[in-house]
């Protein structure tokens, strides 16, 4: 999926009035109404589906390393400084792109469990997370939601990918882990 001048025309709206910078500028927080409003949050019924990639990465910097790193195509952009835009329907939840983003700016979201989500993010602290071991969950702001268990951890170009299990209703919040030993 594309989105053409729409996209812009909303950064440049302000997330509101025109003439202003988005709150995100502002606020330097994504939030999920940002993104919904960016088109880059997948739809509740594609993540109830399975893991899917959401990239939280609303400026227009110059970077496409995300549409190389995917091995399915899932991610494009026709011009550098595009926002990537992801094909909910190719994308198949890998990870490749959580590890590769310098920018820390994607993660991986699953809905499909009954009782938890799972939620996969990019981590470059010391130490590194275990499978099994109970970690911190952090929101965007760095604030501590709670804690979940980690599922699965691996590693690519020094940066490690690691899911979580959270409660549903942070499936959209929790992005980081945080290891207290
Ligand atoms: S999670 Fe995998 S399939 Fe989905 S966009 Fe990222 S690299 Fe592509
Ligand atoms: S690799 Fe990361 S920072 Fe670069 S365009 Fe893709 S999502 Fe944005």
């Amino acid at each position: 999926m594309k989105l053409g001048g729409g996209t812009h025309q909303l950064l440049h709206s302000g997330d509101g009035m025109a003439g202003e910078s988005p709150s995100f500028r502002s606020a330097g927080i994504v939030t999920v109404e940002n993104l919904r409003r960016l088109g880059l949050a997948p739809p509740e019924n594609r993540m109830r589906r399975g893991p899917v990639a959401v990239v939280e990465c609303p400026e227009f910097i110059p970077c496409n390393i995300c549409v190389d790193a995917c091995p399915f195509r899932a991610i494009s952009m026709n011009k550098i400084t595009d926002l990537p835009r992801i094909d909910w329907e190719l994308c198949t939840g890998c990870g490749t792109c959580v590890a590769l983003c310098p920018g820390l700016a994607i993660f991986v979201v699953d809905l499909s469990k009954p009782d938890k989500a799972l939620v996969t993010v990019p981590h470059e602290f010391l130490p590194a997370p275990e499978v099994g071991e109970e970690v911190w969950l952090l929101g965007r702001d760095g604030r501590r939601l709670g804690k979940g268990k980690v599922v699965r951890v691996w590693e690519r170009n020094k940066t490690w990918v690691v899911t979580v299990e959270v409660p549903k209703n942070l499936a959209m919040e929790v992005r980081a882990v945080w290891v207290e030993r």
